[in-house]
């Protein structure tokens, strides 16, 4: 050793995520894999007396493993700037997921659990405990061990090559990249701050409009030459149909088969099951209630844009390309509203701090940013929550916000490590990611949000409270493990309070000047939010309706599917494209469950309706909620954390009342 070296002072740390490669991947996969199968073997060996510690605890210590095992090889697979660490990290949770599936069918954890079953102690287990048993036997006979031995293994094979399938479209859209190119006077109607961020073609010199939402929104909404508003979106709706339509194919028989095993007539069936709606039946009534008054309202405004595209094109007939455009049209004629405009008061730092004051004082949380954080990109910021009356740390989350190659397109809330409490007695906080796609800063301008995009912020970081506000005993309930149909819920309740002017104010200022966001402008803002309201919940539904029906019986013909459902949209569809491609929800989790974004928009209402009639930063609501709501995760079921937040039975008056959709049942 060089003893001139040794007085240097020591370089910091590498990252974990800054020094990970596939081969360290692949080697962590392997021995979390290990651990969970000591564990698992130690569980289902014969034990004279079964206990909720020597059997039900361990069932819980694998799912942690795995949590970890993701959080460190398999999330980089979103995330990661280098494409070989991105593909070894879906290698990866491909690994554990089959691990995860191969658990649930093998017989002898069946028979554990079983004889933990019949115990004097299990019969007397309370609250989450209770339920833990109650969703693990669920969990074990939705792994077909009532099934006979043959069928048993074909839903094996099946549930195999479904986490196949679901890795391989996701990742097709991921690495899908596309783009139209412009010129100057291609991009009439998008302002300078939007051109001068775009990237330039090398040999033509042309601007690079791709297909990412801070491209495709604003590019939508405010490019004159329609002909290109087709040509984007055609692109967008065009990503990976070729390999993804195929596998969107053989992944619905499948379902349809395994379905079929368990006596179910359909998928749907199959999966509502476990979700608060529990027949495709009330997501059909759910539906029918909403369309006639949304058609309604749907109609008028196609209408309106009719007239608008009349008088610029004499054209009558609104295209898909056509309604954003229009829409953006007339909030700047009619309101008074320029998203880009509005966009100036949103910088993102500030709507950051302006969202973290927000919810500190309604839910008696304190956040501060970690300095040098190990992460895997350097836009990433990460971030602890404190209780504020105890100052106790309670988690930890990522920020990863802005687009890159390769990245994950979409704004979501990935759950990293689970809460729990640990075999030694003491709790383990939670940690997770926030990863979304907004407007980028440039070398001039900090991030500028449109008012969409602070919508959708709100929403991701209502996951974001959700994950970490859980102080849940057992992983498998930890946050946002709750129904499919109810998580959405604690999501959309965050975006009322970007509506409100009393909110607004307290952090929307120019980036410029600092002044800020005028009443006037707020008012407009808010004025204009039913606009087309009708039409985007009734796109929702045909989004809904496709994943219903593609999920509704044997022998689906997908094509005519697709098409059928634009009926609902009121609107044409677009010749050529294919949606259901990079539908990543029908893929994700979401399958047969896309419903719930609307079903639980309706209870994030109700829910809202509670901080409207206190003021709508009252704490004391604020802390019930947490308390009633947040906290709880998914160890009770969402209908009753509705009812006990609530104090009476959920309903859609307040879903109705914000689309401006009144005397409907
Ligand atoms: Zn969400």
């Amino acid at each position: 050793m060089n003893v001139a070296l040794g007085s240097l002072p020591l370089p910091p740390p590498m990252s974990y995520y800054q020094t990970l490669t596939p081969a360290k991947i692949e080697a962590g996969t392997d021995r979390a894999i290990a651990d969970a199968l000591a564990v698992l073997d130690e569980l289902v060996a014969p034990k004279n007396q079964r206990t909720f510690e020597n059997t039900m605890k361990p069932l819980d210590r694998i799912a942690d493993i795995l949590a970890h095992a993701t959080t460190k090889y398999s999330f980089p697979g979103y995330v990661h700037s280098d494409k070989d660490i991105r593909s070894a990290a879906k290698t990866s949770e491909e690994v554990q997921t089959k691990f995860g599936v191969d658990m649930v069918f093998r017989d002898d954890l069946n028979t554990a659990v079983k004889e933990y079953a019949e115990t004097e102690e299990a019969r007397s287990l309370q609250g989450e405990k209770a339920r833990f048993l109650e969703f693990s036997l669920r969990d074990l006979r939705r792994a077909g061990h009532t099934l006979d031995p043959a069928t048993r293994a074909a839903v094996k094979e099946k549930t195999e090559r479904l986490v196949e399938l679901s890795i391989r479209y996701q990742q097709n859209i991921d690495e899908w990249n596309d783009w139209i190119l412009c010129t100057r006077e291609d991009l009439d109607g998008l302002p300078d701050s939007f051109i001068d961020a775009l990237d330039t073609d090398e040999d033509s010199g042309k601007y690079k409009v791709t297909i990412a939402y801070p491209h495709l929104i604003p590019f939508t909404e405010n490019a004159t030459r329609r002909d290109l508003r087709e040509e984007l979106r055609f692109k967008f709706l065009t990503v990976a149909v070729e390999d993804n339509k195929k596998i969107l194919d053989e992944a619905v028989r499948l379902r349809q088969q395994i379905a079929e095993a368990f006596g179910h007539p359909t998928w749907a069936h199959h999966r509502l099951d476990e979700r608060m709606a529990k027949d495709p039946a009330r997501v059909k009534a759910f539906y029918a209630d909403l369309v006639d008054p949304l058609t309604a309202k749907g109609r008028q405004e196609v209408a309106a844009i009719s007239e608008l595209l009349e008088a610029d094109t004499g054209e009558t007939r609104v295209q898909p390309w056509d309604w954003s455009y229009y829409d953006t049209q007339q909030r700047k004629t009619d309101y008074g509203v320029d998203n880009f405009e509005v966009a100036k008061y949103f910088p993102l730092p500030q709507v950051l701090d302006g969202m973290f004051e927000l919810t500190s004082e309604m839910f008696g949380i304190t956040f501060h940013e970690i300095e040098d954080p190990d992460v895997w990109h350097e836009d990433v910021q990460m971030f602890a929550i404190n209780d504020a009356a105890t100052r106790k740390e309670l988690s930890h989350f990522y920020l990863d916000l802005f687009p890159r190659e390769g990245k994950y397109g979409h704004a979501a809330e990935f759950p990293m490590i689970l809460s729990r409490l640990l075999e030694d007695g003491s709790y383990q906080n939670p940690l997770c990611a926030m990863v979304a796609n907004f407007t980028k800063p440039t070398k001039d301008t900090p991030s500028l949000l449109q008012h969409g995009e602070v919508e959708t912020f709100f929403h991701e970081f209502g996951h974001v409270l959700h994950q970490n506000l859980g102080r849940t005993e057992l992983a498998r309930f930890a946050g946002t493990n709750t129904e499919r149909d109810f998580v959405e819920a604690p999501s959309q309740i965050m975006q009322h309070w970007i509506w409100r002017s009393d909110v607004l104010k307290r952090f929307a200022r120019h980036y410029e000047t600092g002044v800020p966001i005028p009443d006037e402008l707020v008012d407009q803002l808010v004025a204009a939010r039913q606009l087309n309201k009708g039409l985007h919940q009734l796109k929702q539904m045909q989004y809904g309706w496709w994943d219903q029906e593609i999920h509704g019986g044997p022998d689906r013909d997908l094509d005519a599917i697709q098409k059928d459902g634009a009926r609902i949209s009121l609107l044409a569809p677009h010749e050529g494209t294919y949606p259901l491609a990079s539908f990543g929800h029908l893929m994700g989790g979401y399958d047969a469950s896309y419903y719930g974004y609307m079903w639980s928009e309706v209870f994030g209402d109700d829910m809202f309706s509670k901080f409207e009639q206190a003021g709508v930063t009252n704490p004391e609501v604020g802390m019930a909620y947490r308390e009633a709501v947040l906290a709880k995760g998914g160890t009770v079921d969402g209908g009753q954390l509705l009812r006990d937040f609530l104090g009476r039975e959920p309903n859609s008056e307040a879903f109705l009342r914000k689309l401006g959709i009144s005397g409907t049942q």
